[in-house]
């Protein structure tokens, strides 16, 4: 068994759905990193026991709690990386 930051999930999964719906946006590994860095340092981690892959589903029921917070996040990390690439 090991601990896992549940938010890295949410974030990342979260984050694919925003882009999708953005169309002048970098969407290279680099800058979605870059974003995903930006909002985790600024959300509180969720640390989660885990003993084998994602929690996600399994946790969705929790996640409507702070899922406002994190589109509040991300959306300010899409608007700073694409001011401020970092290539
Ligand atoms: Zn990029």
């Amino acid at each position: 068994m090991k601990i896992q930051n549940y938010m890295e999930d949410v974030v990342q999964d979260e984050l694919d759905e925003l882009l999708t719906e953005r169309d002048n946006v970098c969407k290279c590994t680099k800058c979605k990193l870059d974003m995903m860095v930006w909002a985790l340092n600024r959300l509180p981690a969720k640390y989660v026991i885990t003993d084998r892959g994602r929690l996600y589903t399994k946790l969705k029921e929790q996640e409507v709690q702070f899922k406002a917070d994190v589109v509040k996040e991300l959306t300010k990390a899409i608007d700073f990386v694409c001011k401020n690439p970092q290539h």
